[in-house]
């Protein structure tokens, strides 16, 4: 036997075993739907290099996650350019997380991926609120025909456990008619304590990194420049922790459209926040 010792290939702070875990991080690498730039597939295995850089612990939430018990589960594969089988095979995984009573903390991926586990989610618990940070409304009906996809996937999600049940925060773009639709539904909140309304719910967050600025969030596909600082999301964060959450994804990172890696990093730093949360 080799003595090592080795760089760990997992994210920094996990462990290796399964059944012990109450978390489990979930790589989710699709990336066929993305209407513009595209590299989401690449955001999981780099997210992993890249945490080697980061503390285990969070100042924010004074919690190391060492100390946490989560398994990295690598990244699941996916057939190119099925997106009905992309969500199968999410849907049984996830499932599997949830029959074992641990909690999703998934990695994308483009945001098409929050769908499979949502589904998967249903099954276990009938009154789910899903809160989507986000730049984008993501409420399109279809995009150049195809019904699933990155650009409706709030709009599928909504189908599936109604508009009621969700919080759309940070959006600055998206069609009149998507902007109508969530004036109809009341989904756009501004303020965390309008979330209150989610109380007695089961939360499931799912972080599209585009909702933060470009000027700190550049590697993603569709930056949309008028987005939050960092503190912002951490502060709304802060608010959810007393929430009943019950799994977390972050999704459309494309981490070689930023050089600098800066975009890596700083998703990194969110899923030690999100995991300090869960
Ligand atoms: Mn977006
Ligand atoms: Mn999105």
């Amino acid at each position: 036997m080799l003595k090592g010792p080795f760089l760990d290939k997992d994210f920094i702070g996990s462990n290796k075993n399964y059944d012990k875990a109450d978390i489990v991080m979930l790589g989710m690498p699709y990336d066929c739907t993305c209407t513009n730039r595209a590299g989401t597939r690449f955001a999981p295995q780099q997210i992993r290099v890249e945490s080697i850089g980061i503390e285990t612990y969070s100042p924010y939430f004074d919690k190391d996650i060492s100390d946490i018990e989560f398994f990295d589960a690598g990244d699941l594969e996916f057939p190119f350019g099925n997106a009905e089988k992309m969500l199968k095979i999410t849907e049984e995984n996830v499932d599997c997380i949830y029959k074992d009573n641990k909690k999703l903390l998934g990695i994308g991926g483009e945001h098409l991926v929050t769908l499979g586990s949502i589904r998967a989610l249903k099954k276990y618990y009938k009154n789910i609120a899903v809160v989507q940070f986000d730049a984008h409304t993501d409420l399109r009906d279809e995009y150049l025909g195809e019904k699933y996809t990155h650009s409706g996937v709030m709009k599928q999600i909504a189908n599936l456990i109604g508009f009621e049940n969700i919080a759309q925060i940070g959006i600055r773009s998206g069609e009149k008619q998507e902007f109508s639709l969530m004036q109809k539904y009341n989904t756009h909140k501004f303020s965390p304590a309008e979330l209150d309304i989610f109380s007695d719910k089961k939360i499931f967050i799912t972080i599209d990194l585009d909702v933060l600025d470009p000027s700190l969030m550049s590697g993603v596909g569709t930056p949309e420049a008028g987005g939050m600082s960092y503190i912002e999301l951490i502060n709304w964060l802060k608010y959810l922790k007393k929430f009943d959450i019950v799994g977390i994804d972050i999704v459309e990172l494309a981490p070689d459209i930023d050089t600098t890696k800066t975009s890596t990093a700083t998703a990194c730093k969110l899923i030690r926040e999100c995991l300090s949360i869960l």
